[in-house]
């Protein structure tokens, strides 16, 4: 890139009294290299910065996002450090498998009566079975006279409307 660039030519460089990327003017070259350069903002004559060395980390960044279809599948494909799930996500994904695993448990227990399809005006009693056309099929755990049934689905506990 700087091999087509002599001096008077305009480049890209970190300015130090700026302190900002900014359009600079080649002053001096040593074997094909920009080494001074003059700030076209503020004047100040000084060595040459490559505009891109303060701007990696950022840049990085911004390519792992991009890496991936969504940001969480960017960040695990190329971020080691990103790719451990955070607590928050880890025990969000515990509490999950706890709970199908104690839907998958009354589901399959002997004594499970046989699914009848949910609909708010069904009688429900604990250990009732149900197969509701969203949620898919539950066990009432418990009722909550008059008129609900807390009933343990795939995806969790949801309180739902039956004639205790
Ligand atoms: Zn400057």
């Amino acid at each position: 890139m700087s091999s087509v660039k002599g001096p008077g030519d305009r480049i890209e460089a970190r300015c130090t009294r700026c302190n900002d990327v900014t359009g600079h003017v080649i002053v001096a070259l040593v074997g094909g290299q920009v080494v001074k350069v003059e700030c076209c903002a503020c004047g100040s004559v000084h060595k040459y910065y490559p505009p891109k060395t303060e701007k990696v980390a950022v840049d990085d960044g911004v390519r792992r996002v991009r890496a991936g279809t969504d940001r969480r599948q960017a960040l695990a494909s190329s971020s080691p450090r990103a790719a451990a799930p955070s607590r928050s996500q880890a025990r969000a994904a515990a509490a999950a498998a706890a709970v199908e695993n104690a839907w998958r448990t009354a589901m399959e227990r002997p004594s499970a009566p046989a699914a009848r399809p949910y609909t708010m005006g069904m009688p429900l009693q604990q250990g009732d079975v149900v197969e509701h056309a969203t949620f898919g099929l539950g066990t009432v755990q418990s009722v909550i006279r008059p008129d609900k049934a807390e009933i343990l689905f795939r995806d969790g506990v949801r309180t739902l409307r039956c004639v205790c």
